[in-house]
Protein backbone atom coordinates (compact mmCIF):
# COMPACT_ATOMS: atom_id res chain seq x y z
CA UNK A 1 0.00 0.00 0.00
CA UNK A 2 1.03 3.25 -0.94
CA UNK A 3 2.22 5.83 2.12
CA UNK A 4 -0.04 8.52 2.21
CA UNK A 5 1.25 11.96 2.83
CA UNK A 6 1.01 14.01 5.88
CA UNK A 7 1.46 17.36 7.37
CA UNK A 8 4.77 17.82 9.01
CA UNK A 9 4.95 19.83 12.13
CA UNK A 10 5.69 23.04 11.12
CA UNK A 11 2.75 22.76 8.37
CA UNK A 12 0.42 22.04 11.53
CA UNK A 13 1.42 24.97 13.13
CA UNK A 14 0.14 26.67 10.08
CA UNK A 15 -3.31 24.61 9.67
CA UNK A 16 -3.48 26.03 13.79
CA UNK A 17 -2.84 29.60 13.11
CA UNK A 18 -5.48 29.39 9.78
CA UNK A 19 -8.25 27.26 12.62
CA UNK A 20 -8.18 30.24 14.73
CA UNK A 21 -8.22 32.46 11.95
CA UNK A 22 -11.26 30.71 10.28
CA UNK A 23 -13.12 30.08 13.30
CA UNK A 24 -13.36 33.76 14.56
CA UNK A 25 -13.73 35.19 10.67
CA UNK A 26 -16.80 33.01 10.29
CA UNK A 27 -17.90 34.02 14.47
CA UNK A 28 -17.77 37.56 13.30
CA UNK A 29 -19.70 37.12 10.48
CA UNK A 30 -22.66 35.60 11.42
CA UNK A 31 -22.45 36.93 14.90
CA UNK A 32 -22.42 34.27 16.79
CA UNK A 33 -23.23 34.34 20.74
CA UNK A 34 -20.69 32.54 23.35
CA UNK A 35 -23.92 29.95 23.53
CA UNK A 36 -23.91 29.70 19.86
CA UNK A 37 -20.28 29.98 19.51
CA UNK A 38 -18.70 27.14 17.11
CA UNK A 39 -15.80 26.09 19.83
CA UNK A 40 -17.82 23.62 21.52
CA UNK A 41 -19.66 21.88 17.96
CA UNK A 42 -16.46 21.02 16.09
CA UNK A 43 -13.28 19.58 16.12
CA UNK A 44 -10.36 19.74 12.92
CA UNK A 45 -8.31 16.64 11.72
CA UNK A 46 -5.69 16.10 10.35
CA UNK A 47 -4.19 12.45 8.65
CA UNK A 48 -2.28 11.89 12.16
CA UNK A 49 -5.49 11.39 13.87
CA UNK A 50 -8.10 10.21 11.42
CA UNK A 51 -8.64 6.78 11.07
CA UNK A 52 -8.61 4.68 7.67
CA UNK A 53 -12.07 5.09 6.96
CA UNK A 54 -12.09 9.12 7.63
CA UNK A 55 -9.58 9.21 5.03
CA UNK A 56 -10.79 9.88 1.70
CA UNK A 57 -9.50 10.63 -2.07
CA UNK A 58 -10.24 13.49 -3.75
CA UNK A 59 -11.78 16.45 -1.60
CA UNK A 60 -9.48 18.17 0.41
CA UNK A 61 -12.00 17.43 3.49
CA UNK A 62 -14.89 15.41 4.41
CA UNK A 63 -17.00 16.98 7.35
CA UNK A 64 -18.53 13.78 8.91
CA UNK A 65 -21.41 14.39 11.58
CA UNK A 66 -22.24 12.80 14.74
CA UNK A 67 -24.79 13.23 17.33
CA UNK A 68 -23.80 14.41 20.92
CA UNK A 69 -25.81 14.69 24.28
CA UNK A 70 -25.00 17.40 26.90
CA UNK A 71 -24.97 16.07 30.28
CA UNK A 72 -24.77 19.51 32.43
CA UNK A 73 -28.36 19.43 33.05
CA UNK A 74 -29.45 16.34 34.94
CA UNK A 75 -33.10 15.02 33.49
CA UNK A 76 -32.62 17.24 30.26
CA UNK A 77 -30.34 15.88 28.69
CA UNK A 78 -30.39 17.93 24.76
CA UNK A 79 -29.13 16.37 21.98
CA UNK A 80 -26.91 18.25 19.76
CA UNK A 81 -24.56 17.96 16.52
CA UNK A 82 -21.16 17.80 16.37
CA UNK A 83 -19.03 18.22 13.26
CA UNK A 84 -15.65 16.94 12.77
CA UNK A 85 -13.57 18.89 9.99
CA UNK A 86 -11.13 15.66 8.69
CA UNK A 87 -8.43 17.55 6.70
CA UNK A 88 -7.22 15.33 3.79
CA UNK A 89 -3.79 16.25 3.83
CA UNK A 90 -2.34 14.65 0.90
CA UNK A 91 -5.09 15.96 -1.22
CA UNK A 92 -4.00 19.40 0.02
CA UNK A 93 -0.62 18.73 0.05
CA UNK A 94 -0.68 17.31 -3.87
CA UNK A 95 -3.07 20.42 -4.87
CA UNK A 96 0.31 22.78 -3.52
CA UNK A 97 2.81 20.49 -5.86
CA UNK A 98 0.47 20.91 -8.88
CA UNK A 99 0.16 24.59 -8.48
CA UNK A 100 3.15 26.38 -7.00
CA UNK A 101 0.93 29.84 -6.53
CA UNK A 102 -0.96 27.95 -3.88
CA UNK A 103 0.41 28.56 -0.28
CA UNK A 104 -0.50 26.19 2.71
CA UNK A 105 -1.84 29.30 5.00
CA UNK A 106 -4.59 31.36 2.98
CA UNK A 107 -5.20 27.59 1.35
CA UNK A 108 -6.23 25.51 4.53
CA UNK A 109 -7.61 29.20 5.86
CA UNK A 110 -10.25 29.19 2.36
CA UNK A 111 -10.64 25.34 3.62
CA UNK A 112 -11.77 25.27 7.20
CA UNK A 113 -13.28 28.71 6.82
CA UNK A 114 -15.47 26.95 3.78
CA UNK A 115 -16.39 23.97 6.06
CA UNK A 116 -17.30 26.14 9.05
CA UNK A 117 -19.93 27.99 6.68
CA UNK A 118 -21.11 24.59 5.66
CA UNK A 119 -21.62 23.99 10.00
CA UNK A 120 -23.27 26.87 10.76
CA UNK A 121 -25.86 27.07 8.10
CA UNK A 122 -26.64 23.53 9.05
CA UNK A 123 -27.21 24.74 12.97
CA UNK A 124 -28.82 27.45 11.43
CA UNK A 125 -30.97 24.92 10.14
CA UNK A 126 -30.36 27.25 6.54
CA UNK A 127 -29.20 23.23 4.96
CA UNK A 128 -30.08 20.07 5.93
CA UNK A 129 -26.96 17.94 6.02
CA UNK A 130 -28.75 15.43 4.26
CA UNK A 131 -29.74 16.77 0.42
CA UNK A 132 -30.00 15.63 -2.72
CA UNK A 133 -27.41 16.15 -5.73
CA UNK A 134 -28.83 19.75 -6.71
CA UNK A 135 -29.35 20.77 -3.53
CA UNK A 136 -25.62 20.04 -2.49
CA UNK A 137 -24.28 21.61 -5.63
CA UNK A 138 -26.49 24.82 -4.84
CA UNK A 139 -24.93 24.76 -1.67
CA UNK A 140 -21.90 24.02 -2.13
CA UNK A 141 -21.41 27.74 -4.74
CA UNK A 142 -23.06 29.71 -1.59
CA UNK A 143 -20.57 28.24 0.48
CA UNK A 144 -18.30 29.06 -2.13
CA UNK A 145 -19.25 32.86 -2.41
CA UNK A 146 -19.61 33.51 1.18
CA UNK A 147 -16.06 32.07 1.81
CA UNK A 148 -15.20 34.43 -0.84
CA UNK A 149 -17.33 37.22 0.77
CA UNK A 150 -15.48 36.67 4.16
CA UNK A 151 -11.90 36.16 2.79
CA UNK A 152 -12.00 39.01 0.82
CA UNK A 153 -11.70 41.91 2.98
CA UNK A 154 -8.71 40.59 5.04
CA UNK A 155 -5.81 40.72 2.26
CA UNK A 156 -4.35 37.54 3.62
CA UNK A 157 -1.23 37.26 1.55
CA UNK A 158 -1.28 34.44 -1.78
CA UNK A 159 -5.26 34.59 -1.05
CA UNK A 160 -6.10 35.27 -4.78
CA UNK A 161 -4.11 32.54 -6.02
CA UNK A 162 -6.42 30.57 -3.80
CA UNK A 163 -9.73 32.14 -5.63
CA UNK A 164 -8.32 31.13 -8.92
CA UNK A 165 -7.76 27.67 -7.88
CA UNK A 166 -11.04 26.95 -5.93
CA UNK A 167 -13.15 28.28 -9.30
CA UNK A 168 -11.40 25.14 -11.54
CA UNK A 169 -11.71 22.77 -8.44
CA UNK A 170 -15.23 23.43 -7.24
CA UNK A 171 -16.52 19.94 -7.48
CA UNK A 172 -13.90 17.83 -5.76
CA UNK A 173 -14.25 20.16 -2.83
CA UNK A 174 -15.15 18.25 -0.03
CA UNK A 175 -17.64 15.59 1.18
CA UNK A 176 -19.98 15.64 3.96
CA UNK A 177 -21.25 12.55 5.41
CA UNK A 178 -22.78 10.71 8.76
CA UNK A 179 -20.54 8.01 9.85
CA UNK A 180 -21.31 4.91 8.06
ZN1 LIG B 1 -18.43 22.49 0.60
Amino acid sequence: MMTMQCFQSDQIVLINDAVAMAEELVSNHYKLSATQWLRRKYDVRTAADLSPGEIITGPFAQVIRYEGRKTTVALNSEAFDFYKICLQDHAILEALERSPALRLFPFSLYIITHELIHIVRFTKFLQSFVATDSERLLEEIRVHDKTHEILEPVRVPDMTAVFDFYARWRDEFDSLRDPA
